[in-house]
């Protein structure tokens, strides 16, 4: 494959011919550090991180260009430690780092499955992770290589749903893939409230004003703002992810009225 600019691409991007088959060019995934756990209580579960990546792998392989945002609730969560008395933005320094350990546990697996990946920090740390740069994130998606975006927005009081919608909106995403434990966004817990109801479709604003819990206001705001669709789906179900990619109708899709309206 070579580039617009002629060189010839080192990661061996997607073939362009491939390219269009999927509903979305370009995604930003946003996985929760929870996600990471898979069956442990702590820390990142190796096999899990293995089914991402071979499910990012088979989306990849189809063209899509693919941003992931990692959070870290695996590892620490600040407003946790402050509500045991840490000062909140100490305690959300170490919740950013602790999503650059997923970033990186994420950039292995990706890697061990043939596909190129590249670490993009909000917080310098050159020794482990590229700077996040927006203009070279962009460069490395066009070149086929999946971007991790970690340390969240770089700043405390954020949360990484937030990064994961800033990110969207900087790299022009078409769509902020949320991935979850449950299959969408339901009027009540599904885990604790028998019968709860699951939506296919939402308005941002039914978001913002039922307080659904799935995503910070801030984040569902930014979306809002710059009408980027978000679909909130259940990470564990086989090909999940591609499925959303071509468009099935998976999860909850969250958009402005025409969009949410239009859904099948
Ligand atoms: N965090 C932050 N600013 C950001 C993103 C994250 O301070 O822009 C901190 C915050 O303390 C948060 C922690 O990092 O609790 C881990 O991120 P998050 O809770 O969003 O992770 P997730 O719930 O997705 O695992």
């Amino acid at each position: 494959m070579t580039d617009a600019d002629g060189l010839r691409d080192q990661d061996g991007g997607p073939d362009t011919a491939l390219r269009g088959s999927a509903r979305y060019r370009r995604i930003l995934l946003k996985l929760s550090g929870e996600a990471l756990l898979g069956e442990r209580q702590y820390g990142v579960d190796p096999k899990f991180c293995a089914f991402v990546a071979q499910q990012v792998a088979a989306v990849h392989a189809t063209g899509v260009e693919i941003g992931i945002v990692v959070g870290g609730g695996n590892i620490f969560r600040g407003l946790a430690a402050a509500a045991r008395g840490m000062d909140r933005a100490t305690g959300d320094y170490i919740g950013m780092l602790a999503t650059v350990m997923n970033g990186l546990a994420l950039q292995d697996a990706i890697e061990r499955v043939g596909v190129p990946v590249r670490v993009m920090s909000a917080i310098a740390m050159n020794e482990v992770a590229e700077p996040y740069i927006r203009r070279r994130a962009v460069r490395h998606l066009e070149k086929g290589r999946v971007a991790v975006f970690v340390a969240g927005t770089g700043n405390p009081y954020f949360t990484t749903d937030t990064a994961a919608a800033l990110r969207a909106v900087e790299i022009g995403a078409e769509v902020l893939l949320k991935a979850t434990k449950v299959d969408g966004v339901y009027d009540a817990d599904p885990m604790t409230v028998p019968g709860a109801r699951r939506y296919d479709r939402l308005e941002y604003t039914d978001l913002l004003r039922d307080q659904l819990k799935v995503m910070d206001g801030a984040a569902v705001s930014l979306c809002m703002e710059n009408d980027l669709p978000i679909v909130v789906f259940d990470l564990n179900g086989q090909d999940n992810i591609a499925r959303v990619a071509f468009g099935e109708p998976v999860g909850t899709l969250i958009a402005g009225p025409a969009a949410a309206g239009a859904r099948a």
